[in-house]
């Protein structure tokens, strides 16, 4: 209840928002107010001084000076000052605080006046309530003289002089107005100018109920009082009559009604706003700050390592851009789930936060963080916390890897600066026991490289740099081939033949990997018309997918309607998806596998054993060719244990109806193996490198390889 009173007041608690609102409503409202006044009582100057020398009253001038003049000058004083003042506080200009000695001037004026006035006071000749005027007036006048100093020496803007200017431009206007009607009522005339000073103030000033009330009680009752002590000029009656005080009665509440609706409209106003404002700074603050790990993000790093470096008294050469990765976060989640693996995630970005405060931190993507630091104890930091991983790592190895670049003098690209503190840090990749390597020279050359790559796939593409090479795959029943394996080659006319080693991480990493999936593609089916248009022998191509491929576009309908262009049946083409792709279950990517085995493509499981789940990847995925990660050939001669590992992978693919295949046979002795144990077929150097269409093909009729009776024949 008493919280609901107060608030009926407008004497409960308001948000500095709120305050605030309030203020600069009044601010701007004074700007009108106060050159309303100005205009106004420069004119009553000018008025009543012509009506001084057309009427010859120069007799009377000290009459006139202390009835209109003085009062003229204070409110003039109190209006010039609210106008610097809220022009000062709106517009930001400090110059404007120069006028202050202007309004130090008049209200002096005013002051020395009044001060003469009362030093010669006569009770017998001058009532009590003038007398009152003048030191009303000295005092109003002392404020102003006293605020103008304060205002002229002060080149912050404060809130208590600026209400202060507002409450002391609200005295001298309604003790104007009173004044001013108290004259004109003893001439007989209305009360005009109180009325409108009321309004003047009470209305166009918002003010909280219970202070409008009190001001405008305050006012009437005086006023009303003091007019009672008056005879009417015209009339000889002593006071004011029932209807002058029923009028009153009736402005004062209509005034005050305004005043509290008033009052209401801006609150309402300012709690709107309030409200946008929060929900514009909460979305600003969600719009910096990482989802997942409440840290910051890359658009908030971004814009603000660009500021840092822009700045003259950044020491550069004492800052260095870090790149973290988690390597190996991948088998944690794996291991531990996608809720555990977030939580890990979230623990390292708080442990770089704290190792590296006052610094610039923010989670890049996936297990990748970023800082902009200080050179100097960087290292130590890095070793903390890298020491701080393991320490979380449960039973997966994880491995912090830190790259870093420090930037030169003119650097202020920042997303340069991480790439090259990022390509500094998958360089350590795999490096056991290495969690450091800073950018120097030596990494310059390949980093150009990279660059070149993601600048010009584009162009590359365009201009055929990009070529399929064949290698063949060998079937153990009859040594022929039954099919081929569409590799990619960059044939650049700057760096000559890059292999894919050098490119396809990089496109994967830039998002652009499926530009080379199509164009290879696009060849392949190519090659295969060309061959069927001249009748000749063509034999199945299995082609390497990217995951990305299937986020990236939709390759599997980019597959068909380039088949559908150049005919090709669909048995023609199969597609390789390496083990490595699967092994964090992925709804989208089991569907569109799904698609493209309802499509009528076949499916291979590339690089089986390369990585740690890949009995997993059987068990949740669907096959048709399996094939053999070549690294298990590597110890072939020495490693007795090959052989039995070996024999049971392909007696599981027999288990699940798949076609076993294995890679890098490179010996005679690792074929008759393979063919012993009933290894379907073999790919290889001991059969064929990779090499382009033309060459296989020459090969073929030359008779040095030779292609499977099954497919010998059809075009
Ligand atoms: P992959 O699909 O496992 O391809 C087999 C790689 O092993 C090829 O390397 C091939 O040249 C090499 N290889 C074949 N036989 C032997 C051998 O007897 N001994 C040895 N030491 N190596 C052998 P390449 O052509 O450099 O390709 C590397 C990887 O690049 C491929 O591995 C594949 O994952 C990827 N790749 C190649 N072309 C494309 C493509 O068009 N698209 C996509 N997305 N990836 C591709
Ligand atoms: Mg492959
Ligand atoms: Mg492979």
């Amino acid at each position: 209840m008493g919280t609901r009173i107060l608030k009926w007041l407008g004497l409960d608690k308001k948000s500095k928002y709120v305050r605030d609102y309030f203020y600069t409503t009044n601010m701007k409202a004074s700007i009108y107010m106060s050159i309303i006044v100005i205009v106004l009582e420069i004119w009553m100057i000018i008025r009543m001084t012509k009506t001084i020398f057309r009427d010859h009253l120069q007799d009377q001038f000290w009459h006139i000076v202390e009835k209109y003049y003085s009062n003229y000058f204070l409110l003039l004083a109190a209006g010039v000052l609210t106008l610097l003042f809220a022009a000062r506080h709106l517009t930001g200009k400090k110059w404007i605080r120069w006028i202050s000695p202007l309004v130090i001037a008049l209200s002096t004026a005013v002051c020395v006046f009044e001060i003469w006035m009362i030093s010669k006071y006569d009770p017998a000749t001058v009532t009590r309530t003038h007398f009152n005027n003048y030191v009303i007036n000295l005092c109003a006048g002392i404020f102003l003289i006293a605020l103008s100093g304060v205002i002229l020496s002060d080149t912050k803007h404060r809130k208590w002089q600026g209400l202060s200017v507002m409450y002391v431009f609200s005295f001298v206007c309604l003790n104007f107005g009173m004044i001013i009607s108290e004259n004109s009522y003893a001439k007989g005339e209305q009360i005009l100018t109180f009325l409108t000073m009321e309004l003047f103030v009470i209305c166009l000033l918002i003010w909280r109920p219970a202070v409008g009330f009190a001001v405008l009680t305050v006012s009437y009752h005086i006023f009303f009082h003091r007019l009672n002590g008056l005879i009417a000029f015209n009339t000889g009656t002593v006071g004011t009559t029932e209807s002058t005080q029923i009028n009153g009665f009736t402005m004062w509440i209509s005034t005050l009604i305004f005043c509290i609706s008033n009052y209401n409209r801006t609150l309402q106003q300012a709690l709107k706003d309030e409200n946008l404002e929060k929900m514009n700074s909460h979305l600003s603050k969600i719009s910096v700050e990482d989802e997942l790990t409440g840290i910051h993000n890359m658009v908030h790093f971004r814009a603000e390592a660009e500021k840092l470096l822009g700045y003259v008294t950044t020491d550069k050469e004492d800052s260095v851009f870090l790149f973290f990765d988690i390597e190996n976060f991948k088998s944690y989640n794996e291991k531990y789930g996608f809720h555990a693996g977030n939580e890990l995630l979230i623990k390292i970005a708080h442990l770089i936060e704290d190792e590296f405060k006052g610094s610039l931190v923010s989670r890049f993507s996936d297990d990748h963080f970023v800082v902009l630091t200080r050179s100097t104890g960087a290292m130590e930091k890095i070793m903390k916390l890298s020491g701080d991983i393991k320490d979380n790592q449960g039973e997966v190895h994880l491995e912090l890897k830190c790259g870093a670049y420090q930037p030169s003098g003119e650097e202020t690209d920042s997303s340069l600066a991480l790439d090259r503190a990022r390509f500094a840090c998958n360089s350590i990749k795999k490096h056991f026991d290495r969690p450091f390597r800073m950018y120097d020279k030596s990494l310059e050359d390949k980093f150009q490289l990279k660059q070149y790559i993601v600048n010009n796939i584009d162009h590359a593409i365009e201009n055929g740099f990009i070529k399929v090479y064949y290698q063949p795959v060998v079937s153990t029943e009859n040594g022929c081939i039954c099919g081929l394996e569409a590799l990619a080659r960059w044939l650049d006319p700057n760096y000559g033949l890059l292999p894919p080693g050098s490119f396809i991480e990089i496109l994967e990493e830039y998002r652009q990997i499926h530009k080379l999936d199509q164009c290879i593609i696009e060849q392949v089916c190519r090659d295969y018309r060309g061959k069927a248009d001249a009748g000749e022998p063509f034999v199945p191509v299995s082609l390497n997918f990217s995951r990305l491929d299937f986020e990236l576009c939709d390759i599997v309908g980019y597959l068909t309607e380039t088949a559908e262009k150049y005919n090709v049946p669909k048995h023609y083409l199969d597609v390789e998806i390496t083990e490595s792709a699967l092994t964090d279950q992925q709804d989208f990517l089991q569907n569109a596998m799904k698609v493209l085995r309802s499509s009528g493509y076949k499916i291979w499981l590339d690089d089986f054993g390369s990585g740690y789940s890949s009995l997993n990847v059987l068990k949740d995925y669907q096959f048709d060719v399996l094939k053999i990660d070549m690294k298990f050939l590597h110890g072939f001669a020495n490693n007795q244990k090959t052989r039995p590992i070996l024999e049971n992978i392909v007696s599981l693919t027999k288990q699940l109806n798949m076609i076993s295949l294995t890679e890098g046979v490179e010996t005679k002795e690792q074929y008759e193996f393979l063919k012993n144990i009933g290894c379907d077929r073999a790919q290889g150097y001991l059969f064929s490198k990779p090499v382009p269409g033309e060459e296989l093909w020459s090969r073929v009729k030359r008779g040095e390889l030779k292609i499977s009776p099954e497919y010998s024949n059809a075009g």
